[in-house]
């Protein structure tokens, strides 16, 4: 059958099966679900999603905010189970689910696999066991090879999430970390900068003057240096930037956040290397055509036109006009 969009059915768990308190975390401001999700309500919640799904939809019923491999064993059953005639009807294509490294083992595994389930998600954070203890993570930079190694045995596809700006991080240490990610050889990965939230730990040490958040630009260049990394390897990007919603921007006390933070990396990202280009390129010409693809003009331009403002500057141009008429590749520059 030919599939046409990718959908996830997120169904948030909000702290289910996990006994930590990570400095940063406050799931159920993060979900927006304020209550248990009972095995009735997500029934409920699959039903009305899959009234909603084409037949060439490419849908995931996703189980996003706990660490659904730290439920009851007979609770995760209970979950896993109610995906079943959804995959057995092929309305589904797979499960998807977030958990801790610490909470994988063969025999979990095994259970997964058999009922579906084809990626999961390790909150990893860091790979910098200094930044892993100040977060309160409890768990070691061991655990998560361990759990990568495992996940890959079993065949399940491997994402990894990863927060940047923790307590004790660096960029050096962040840069370091997508470096030894990437050797985990994930099929998928998310970057969070991380957020000072309400009713969290780092709420009560960026209060006390213990943490320091990184602003928004530090954010931005964290991201600059490190994405493209990922990108090389043809590690999958999901996301960067934590999902916008009422219940977030509500909750955040302080920290990097923007509800398009994705877009205004991936913009900065074009801003170095048009940048890079005229360095080497530019002779006291006064106009340049940047030409690029319709879809990538948003993040050419810039948030504000502030990258054709920023080059229009710095190299003193009269006039930068930006054409779409680029069928491949990001941007071919021409000098007048
Ligand atoms: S392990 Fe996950 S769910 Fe548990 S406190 Fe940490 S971030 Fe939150």
């Amino acid at each position: 059958m030919r599939r046409t969009r990718h959908i996830n059915i997120p169904i948030f768990i909000p702290h289910m099966g996990c006994p930590h308190a990570c400095v940063f975390c406050n799931q159920k401001k993060i979900s927006g679900t304020l209550s248990f999700q009972s095995p009735m309500r997500v029934k409920k919640i699959l039903e009305e999603s899959f009234s909603t799904t084409g037949e060439n939809d490419d849908v995931e019923i996703a189980f996003f905010g706990g660490s659904f491999t730290g439920i009851p064993e007979h609770e995760m059953i209970t979950y896993l189970e109610l995906a079943q005639p959804y995959l057995k009807a092929g309305k589904a294509s797979g499960i998807r689910l977030s958990t801790r490294p610490d909470t994988i083992t063969p025999h979990i595994l095994k259970i997964l696999k058999s009922y579906g389930v084809t990626a999961i998600e390790l909150g990893v954070q860091s790979l910098d066991p200094e930044v892993l203890l100040q977060s309160q993570r409890g768990h070691s930079v061991e655990d998560v090879i361990s759990a990568c190694s495992l996940i890959h045995q079993s065949g399940i596809k491997l994402g990894i999430q990863t927060m940047l700006g923790l307590p004790d991080d660096t960029y050096e240490k962040a840069l370091k970390t997508a470096k030894d990610v990437i050797k985990l050889k994930p099929h998928m990965i998310r970057i969070y900068p991380a957020l000072v939230l309400k009713s969290t730990l780092l709420e009560e040490y960026y209060l006390t003057g213990q943490y320091t958040p990184l602003s928004l630009e530090e954010a931005i260049e964290w991201c600059t240096g490190i994405l493209p990394l990922y990108r090389e390897a043809k590690i999958k990007v999901l996301r960067m930037g934590l999902q916008d919603s009422d219940t977030l921007e509500s909750s955040v006390v302080a920290g990097p956040y923007h509800p398009a933070f994705g877009e205004l990396v991936e913009s900065r990202i074009l801003y170095k290397r048009i940048t890079k280009w005229l360095d080497m390129h530019l002779n006291n010409q006064k106009r340049i055509i940047i030409r690029t693809r319709p879809r990538l003009l948003s993040k050419l331009v810039g948030q504000k036109r502030t990258n054709i403002k920023g080059i229009k500057e710095k190299y003193q141009l009269h006039d930068v006009v930006v054409k779409t008429d680029l069928e491949d590749g990001e941007f071919v520059i021409e000098v007048e």
